[in-house]
């Protein structure tokens, strides 16, 4: 990825940043912080958008023998989720977990 100059002299990199809620990477400026998206990032944003639409909504989290279980809709097997193994899950924010998976399901 080449990199490129922002108007305020800094260059911008490839970073990740946080919009509409959504983890994705962006080009940064590392001198004014000024974010942008290439076309491919913007439609990145666009399909988490979409598949945000397809499964968002209330869900339960149940007790399984001495583990709990948070239940997904359906709809999310249409984007590779399956049960069985998760890579990692971390505290995003002050209320939200991060699932994160070894291959992109989005
Ligand atoms: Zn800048």
């Amino acid at each position: 990825m080449k990199t490129s100059t922002c108007k305020c002299g800094g260059s911008i990199k490839l970073d990740r940043c946080l919009t509409e809620g959504f983890l994705v990477e962006c080009m940064k400026c590392d001198k004014c912080g000024d974010t942008l998206f290439t076309p491919e990032q913007a439609k990145q944003i666009i399909k988490l958008r979409e598949a945000n639409k397809e499964i968002e909504g209330k869900r339960k989290i149940i007790k399984v023998g001495s583990s709990i279980a948070a239940l997904l809709p359906k709809k999310v097997e249409l984007y590779g989720v399956k049960e069985g193994v998760v890579d990692s899950i971390k505290v995003l924010s002050s209320n939200s977990l991060e699932v994160k998976f070894d291959k992109d399901i989005v």
